[in-house]
């Protein structure tokens, strides 16, 4: 295990252009050193696509020959951003502005608004459902929820693709896609939504760069004063390039051909979004005198790793396959990649849990750990047994860390007591680095332990605590230094937007989990209709999974857990396969068969399901049906509230207000916040079904043991309309 040390934190930055190039294979030191003229890098997972280009961009800027705000790397994910970032300050070339298409795209955007169209920009909304949904109603066209996610899907492409409602139908048939509805219905519904948002003053997404676009298209004014401001564009993961990413870059470009890419056509994931590998395989019919260059070295994973992605690939189709490159690790052998079968997914997320509390407590850093899953949905278990397992963890992203009320809160205290720091009681007696800044944070809410449960006052408190980590780390990189030399460290590093590492198990999409690295992997719900998930039908849209799968297997350094459910809830029906792309790889299974036995087969283990100790864990043994309507739930909302949403309440609401209060009661006396004690769900479900005893308590999901055992008392009494009120001041 690599533990992350204080020399990789705080790398010495090379004193030379050519102390940059020294880290450098050959193949990669030829992509950092052609500066000049268009460049494509094709390669596999963790080759080093990432490294070669921050070295190139920071080769170019130390060596004199790139000016640091000419440059423009552009990537695809938020997390991605910050780690070249990140990367490139510790390779000093901080100035070098490293994005998301997206976000190059917003602040053009909100920066010319006012000359390109006048007035301010209108408000850009996170979440089109809502529109989808105003517009359908509008329309008087019924959609079921997952209806309205596929047409949203639809108009997200159809934008992407610079579709316009008009030639929706003709250009889905085109593209051979899948309409979820008639397609005329989706063009009207398109144009309504289109309508909905104009009425409302609102923008989207995908329309942040196709009004970048426009403006570049229309005005040339503006074009050029973008072009002289950037000469230089880096594209990282170049394969998921979309339609209208790819204008984009055509416009910024003009005719210059300063463009460096990088991309694996098998790591393809946002075809449906109308990303397209074909720009990254065809660059070179596009510009003939690019230079291409080739890496097969893998240098981040183990061969046991590598064996397993490239026996993947292997069985991939289609043309991103075609291109494959054989992955060659360069690492010592480390463990086989270990696969678990549950009975249930909550029993595999408390699986998941309890071998991650058992890496952290053998002194794993919780950050070195990722849990990676193919659906958002899926986040929220995981969440929970992390919780009640007592581990870390972290959803957000490294991004935007420094905009983050608490972390500003925390910058002015320190500076505050950097500036008067002498004078100061507070740290009168506190001689070293850490211990300052653990003074300062304290009145700030930062305590030693992390606070019992999840939820905003775990992430604000996982936020303090990744300062603290901080200047830890750095009073070791820099014996000696002062709380005013951390106070400009982290202003420098609020500039390069470099976020400190934080503490905690990543929980994260697979999608969103691209370009990044762990030393230990969870690849959870890897079964039949999670991955390849229900809704993949075309052999494309397979094909994407399993490359998707393809690069969730190639974040881990050393260690591969992967699992699976037999069935979704406790007591359900064990119906479930592991995923079909696992066949012939998972010892125990043959390449073509479709059902396969795996008890006892080696590598393979059975999960311990529903048992933590000795203490039974879950009551609920049935599959989770709607009380009301009867049918059988799958959505984990829905699930906690047993019953659909849309099925009438039968809530008592006087007891609901009742447990409310005796909610924010306890929440108060324990510190925690609200949910912690029940979400609002379960505390719903508790007013609907109103339990007269411990065994019906203990059938509402949310109720584990623990809070049984805790609460249960108080919620019955409450129930019975017998509360006296808590003097019971249990934390
Ligand atoms: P992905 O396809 O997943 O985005 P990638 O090709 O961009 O992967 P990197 O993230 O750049 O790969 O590199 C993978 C890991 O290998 C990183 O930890 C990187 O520091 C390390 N690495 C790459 N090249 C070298 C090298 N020449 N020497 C030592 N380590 C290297
Ligand atoms: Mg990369």
């Amino acid at each position: 295990m690599t533990a992350a040390t204080h020399s990789t934190l705080f790398p010495q930055v090379p004193d030379s252009a050519d102390a940059v190039l020294e880290g450098l294979d050959p193949e990669q030191r030829e992509v950092a050193t052609a500066l000049h003229g268009p460049v494509c890098v094709l390669a596999g997972a963790g080759t080093g696509k990432t490294r070669a280009i921050t070295h190139r961009i920071a080769y170019g800027v130390r060596a004199g020959i790139l000016h640091p705000s000419s440059v423009l790397a552009v990537t695809f994910t938020n997390r991605a951003a910050g780690e070249m970032r990140g990367r490139l300050r510790q390779l000093g070339a901080a100035g070098v502005q490293a994005r998301t298409f997206h976000s190059a795209a917003l602040r053009q955007l909100q920066y010319f608004w006012p000359k390109a169209i006048g007035g301010s920009m209108p408000r850009l909304v996170d979440r089109k459902i809502q529109l989808v949904a105003d517009a359908a109603a509008a329309c008087r066209i019924r959609l079921d929820r997952g209806e309205l996610r596929d047409v949203t899907a639809e108009i997200e492409w159809s934008k992407v693709t610079q579709t316009v409602p008009a030639d929706y139908a003709p250009a889905a048939v085109k593209a051979g896609r899948e309409a979820p509805r008639d397609p005329a219905e989706i063009a009207q519904l398109y144009a309504a939504y289109e309508d909905v948002k104009r009425e409302r003053s609102v923008i989207d997404f995908e329309d942040v760069l196709l009004l970048t676009v426009a403006v570049l298209q229309d005005r040339h004014d503006i074009a050029e004063q973008v072009r002289t401001q950037y000469q230089h564009f880096v594209v990282d993961e170049y394969q998921d390039v979309s339609p209208l990413q790819q204008r984009l870059l055509e416009l910024w470009l003009g005719e210059r051909d300063s463009l460096c890419v990088v991309g694996d056509a098998s790591q393809t994931i946002y075809s449906f979004t109308g990303a397209t590998p074909d720009h990254l395989l065809d660059f070179r019919t596009r510009h003939p005198g690019a230079t291409v260059v080739k890496l097969v070295r893998d240098y981040r994973s183990t061969p046991q790793v590598v064996h397993l992605a490239n026996g993947l690939l292997s069985q991939a189709r289609g043309r991103a396959a075609d291109h494959r490159l054989e992955l060659v690790s360069q690492r010592a052998p480390g463990p086989e990649p270990l696969y678990t079968e549950y009975t249930d997914e909550p029993a595999e997320a408390e699986g998941a849990a309890r071998r991650i509390r058992e890496l952290v407590d053998s002194g794993v850093p919780a950050a070195e750990i990722a849990v990676l899953f193919r659906t958002n949905a899926q986040s929220e278990t995981y969440e929970q047994a992390l919780a009640d397992a007592g581990v870390p963890y972290q959803l957000r992203g490294a991004e935007r860390f420094f905009d983050r009320p608490e972390v500003r809160k925390a910058g002015v205290a320190l500076r505050g007591a950097a500036r008067f720091g002498g004078n100061d009681s507070l740290l009168d007696d506190v001689v070293d680095l850490p211990s300052q800044v653990r003074a300062v944070l304290s009145g700030e809410g930062w305590t030693p332990q992390p606070p019992a449960g999840s939820g905003a006052v775990r992430e604000r408190w996982e936020s303090l605590a990744a300062l603290v980590n901080l200047a830890q780390d750095f009073a070791a990189a820099k014996p000696g230094a002062t709380l005013a030399d951390l106070v400009a460290e982290l202003d420098e590093r609020a500039g390069a937007q470099h976020a400190p590492t934080v503490q905690g198990v990543t929980l994260a999409s697979l999608h969103s989990a691209k370009g990044l690295e762990w030393d230990v992997v969870f690849l959870v719900g890897v079964a039949e209709g999670m991955m390849p998930i229900t809704y993949a039908k075309t052999d494309e849209q397979i094909e994407e999974e399993r490359r998707l799968l393809y690069v969730g297997v190639t974040r881990a350094r050393e260690h591969l857990h992967v699992s699976w459910a037999l069935s979704r809830s406790p007591g359900g029906r064990p119906n479930r396969r592991p995923s079909r792309f696992l066949d012939g790889l998972r010892p125990g299974s043959t390449a073509t068969t479709g059902r396969t036995s795996t008890a006892g087969a080696g590598g393979i283990e059975r999960g311990i399901t529903g048992t933590r100790g000795s203490a039974p864990r879950r009551v609920q043994r049935t599959p989770a049906r709607c009380r009301v309507c009867g049918r059988t739930l799958t959505d984990a909302g829905e699930m906690k509230l047993m019953r659909c949403d849309d099925c009438p309440s039968d809530m008592n609401e006087g007891l609901y207000e009742q447990l409310r209060d005796w909610r924010a009661d306890q929440a108060r006396r324990s510190g925690q916040p609200a949910f912690c004690v029940f979400t609002d769900r379960t505390l719903m479900a508790i007013a609907e079904t109103s339990p007269d005893d411990e065994h019906e308590l203990a059938r509402i999901p949310g109720v584990g043991m623990r809070k049984l055992t805790r609460y249960g008392a108080d919620v019955l009494a409450i129930c019975a309309g017998q509360y006296g009120g808590g003097d019971t001041d249990q934390v």
